[in-house]
């Protein structure tokens, strides 16, 4: 079963926040705030990732789910919402350019959202940061005056990077992603995949851009 952290016990500025780690091919599963619960990305949906298990084991019922946000739409980060749309009836937040591929199946829960916008939750604003390169509606949950970044499948721990291969995949739009993420003040990140970082985040986005840069 995937392994549920409390990541208020490692940093202050996440009280109320946890994630369950992604098992296999799937991606973490963030859960902000209690009450009003906002959840970024589901997981895959699988039998080993099955999503209800872990959401009850934090403290969240059906009725404390308020939204879900899908940084892209990949099955990895979206099919786990159509578990928890069995039970609950969030409102689900997929950036314009990715809805293509899961509007039809989510009917009049799905909000729109592009660059700019704001999510609010019960702890913080999430600004939308559109990251294209990974999928062409790739997107970063941005809380500016924290400096805490959910950065999907954009940049990962370590100076990794999202793979730009991929059916609506661009090499020129990931870096420029990069670019403008390593100008953004960030102390903690919360990636699709691995694990937080909790200092010096722009450092990683950084080294990502390194990186990014050399394939050019
Ligand atoms: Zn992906």
């Amino acid at each position: 079963m995937p392994k549920i952290f409390n990541l208020g016990e490692q940093h202050p500025k996440l009280k109320d926040v946890y994630m369950i780690y992604g098992d296999g091919l799937c991606s973490n599963i963030f859960v902000i705030g209690k009450e009003k619960a906002t959840i970024i990305d589901t997981g895959v949906g699988n039998w080993m990732n099955p999503v209800w298990p872990q959401l009850t084991e934090i403290g969240i019922k059906p009725q404390n789910v308020d939204k879900v946000i899908i940084t892209h739409a990949h099955h990895d980060h979206a099919s786990g919402v159509f578990i928890i749309l069995e039970k609950s009836k969030p409102k689900v937040y997929v950036h314009q350019r990715d809805t293509k591929y899961i509007a039809s199946y989510l009917g009049d829960t799905l909000v729109k959202v592009e660059e700019g916008d704001i999510i609010q939750t019960e702890l913080w604003p999430l600004e939308v940061i559109w990251t294209p390169g990974h999928t062409e509606g790739g997107m970063c949950l941005y809380v500016r005056e924290e400096g805490i970044l959910f950065s999907g499948d954009t940049v990962f721990p370590e100076g990794n990077f999202g793979n730009f291969s991929g059916e609506s995949g661009s090499y020129r739009q990931l870096l420029n992603s990069i670019k403008k993420l390593s100008q953004f003040k960030v102390e903690i990140m919360l990636a699709g995949h691995g694990a937080p970082v909790y200092e010096d985040a722009e450092n990683n986005i950084k080294m990502a851009l390194v990186g990014i840069e050399m394939y050019a």
